[in-house]
């Protein structure tokens, strides 16, 4: 079969956040670029994003990016690199204004300059009263910044791919990377991009849990590739779990509306978080707070007939302001709990919402691997946005930090892939092809008649049960083994009668391949670490051991096998921040 070629200068593969911000970088140069989604752009999960974007604008109360770092490297239980916590601390200032430039439409003070709300984990001083330092449009800033930069893409003629799906990375036998396939969703037809550089901003995998507040989308196809591809993945075992989903369904309340004033409570309408963080209650870090509903809930406190949830109290704010402020989070209440926030309160529970690991990467967005004793660029092959792990998260996300993560570091990719354009040049050759038709092998399935659906569904349910919000040797040990089998079972699903199968689902079962990926990679990357770090939370191991753990893991999908790297614990011109105990 002869494979259609297109040849661009750089290829971006997500319209997310991340690499739309990349691809905007290219606008007035005369670099061609091709941005690939399976998904209209502005469909991309970024668009749901509620609660905001943090930076030190100090517009509402005092702040200073060297605050906003700090809080971070605690917020990521000092597993965050620092050098990429302060380049992502001090360029968020620009980035905003940034935005703010390309349309934005910000939500306003009275004085005119941009609002910003309190978020969990934010400080003044180094850790002292609470700071307000995210930037929001309402309840809708995902949407709004979104919309602003396909625009702007629009504008500059970006070349778009979209409803197309990337299946494999193309590389040459020295690793680099030359391309990658795709393939046109509503066609089938297969298509090989030739490009200098290839930039991942593919977004998480949300999907590898049952309950989630992540879209359909997010299956982490990026990260499954760059495994496909040789490249480990960094940190896995870091899996956020959002406090507020609404309860049994998934979908997300921001924590904006604890930052407006909202807070919760269990069956005897205690306000509990006080016995859990007396300082921050509600606003503590998101592991803290997630924990603390789960115990509340184990512990017989829950609310509801089931006692399976919490609540979260907002009426109080007054209808004006969850009308002006919180208006998505209203109606989301009404049609997926059937409440009316600004009447009752919400039920909630923890839900699955962001990878803090990822691909790993320095902060250029370049992909960086261990190489003998040192570490070594993959050629031509870059990562931004929640599919990466620059590693600013570390061990627990912030809230407000990921619009940033993703807008900072796709601008920084995007940059440096212009910058360094003829360095990467290396052509596609007949190897290449060979490739891809080896990859497009996995479009026709040839089982004995597995659905795609059954076996996500119990994979996903796997992982709820085996790699939640408490872990435990003996959890995680049986939930590994069940993944593994589960992920053998791939080979059984059959889809190869072309009269009857519809592109999507041939879709879902490449979906469903990748998220089994990303899912064994965190469930033994969280087997393999024996401590209790941010998200990570294990009642065999309930302390933190920077003795022995203060390391990146890696996890590579040849032989399932688990590598570590340090920390880099020094920042780029101030002073680092030592590990402390970390309370709220
Ligand atoms: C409900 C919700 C609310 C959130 N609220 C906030 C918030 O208020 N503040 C904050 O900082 N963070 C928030 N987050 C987190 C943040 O929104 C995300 O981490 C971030 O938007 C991810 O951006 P991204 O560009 O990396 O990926 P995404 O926006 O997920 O985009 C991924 C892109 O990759 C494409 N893609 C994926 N796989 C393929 C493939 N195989 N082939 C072709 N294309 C592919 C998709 O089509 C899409 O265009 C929220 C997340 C959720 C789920």
């Amino acid at each position: 079969m002869a494979l259609n070629k297109r040849r661009f200068d750089a290829l971006i593969i997500g319209a997310g956040g991340a690499g739309l911000n990349a691809a905007v970088q290219f606008a007035n140069t005369n670099a061609r670029v091709a941005v690939v989604s399976k998904v209209f752009p502005t469909r991309s999960h970024t668009v749901a994003a509620q609660g905001g974007v943090n930076a030190a604008l100090a517009n509402v109360m005092p702040d200073n990016w060297h605050w906003h770092m700090f809080d971070t490297v605690k917020g990521s239980d000092y597993l965050g690199d620092q050098d990429s916590i302060e380049y992502m601390c001090r360029e968020a200032i620009p980035t905003v204004y940034e935005l703010e430039h390309n349309g934005v439409p910000f939500s306003r003070l009275d004085n005119g300059k941009i609002y910003q709300r309190a978020f969990g984990g934010q400080s003044q001083n180094f850790g002292g009263a609470q700071a307000a330092r995210t930037c929001a449009a309402a309840d809708r800033t995902g949407h709004a910044i979104l919309h602003s930069l396909y625009q702007q893409n629009v504008r500059a003629r970006t070349h778009f791919f979209d409803e197309y799906f990337a299946i494999d990375l193309i590389r040459d036998n020295e690793g680099a990377i030359l391309g990658a396939l795709v393939l046109e969703i509503e066609t089938g037809e297969p298509l090989l991009i030739e490009a200098k550089a290839t930039v991942l901003a593919t977004g998480g995998c949300g999907q590898v849990f049952r309950t989630t507040s992540n879209a359909h989308i997010n299956t982490g196809d990026g990260m499954a590739m760059a495994l496909r591809a040789g490249v480990p993945l960094m940190d896995m075992e870091f899996y956020q779990f959002h406090p507020t989903g609404i309860a049994g369904k998934g979908m997300l309340i921001t924590e904006g509306v604890r930052g407006e004033g909202g807070y919760l409570i269990n069956k005897d309408g205690e306000r509990f978080m006080e016995r859990y963080a007396p300082n921050a209650k509600d606003l503590a870090s998101r592991d803290v707070v997630s924990r603390a509903i789960v115990t509340e809930v184990k512990e017989g406190r829950g609310c509801g007939p089931n006692g399976d949830h919490v609540l979260l109290k907002l009426d109080h704010l007054g209808e004006e302001i969850i009308q002006k402020r919180l208006p998505g989070i209203r109606e989301s209440g009404k049609i997926f709990a059937g409440v009316d926030a600004a009447v009752e309160p919400l039920p909630v529970f923890p839900t699955a919402h962001y990878i803090m690991g990822g691909i790993p990467t320095d902060r250029y967005g370049r992909v960086i691997v261990p190489h003998g004793s040192g570490e070594e660029v993959v050629p031509g092959l870059y990562a931004a946005g929640e599919a990466a792990c620059v590693s600013v998260h570390g061990a627990n996300r912030l809230g407000g930090n990921s619009l940033l993560d993703i807008l900072v570091f796709g601008r920084a990719a995007g940059l440096h892939v212009l910058d360094n354009m003829e360095e990467h040049h290396r052509p596609m050759n007949e190897d290449s092809v060979d490739q891809a038709m080896q990859s497009l092998q996995r479009w026709d399935r040839k089982g004995d008649g597995l659905s795609v659906r059954e076996l996500r569904d119990e994979f996903r349910k796997t992982m709820e049960d085996h790699a939640g919000v408490f872990r435990t040797e003996e959890i995680m040990s049986e939930g590994v083994e069940k993944i593994k089998a589960l992920r053998k079972k791939m080979d059984d699903v059959v889809l190869t009668d072309h009269s009857k199968v519809f592109n999507t689902a041939r879709i879902e079962a490449l979906e469903l391949q990748n998220l089994m990926d990303c899912g064994i990679a965190l469930a033994a990357s969280a087997l393999a670490r024996k401590e209790s770090r941010g998200a990570h939370s294990r009642p065999d191991y309930p302390d933190r051991n920077d003795a022995e753990w203060m390391k990146h893991s890696l996890y590579y999908l040849e032989g399932d096998r688990i590598d570590f790297k340090p920390v880099q614990t020094k920042p780029l011109t101030v002073d680092s921040f030592p590990p402390k105990e970390r309370v709220y």
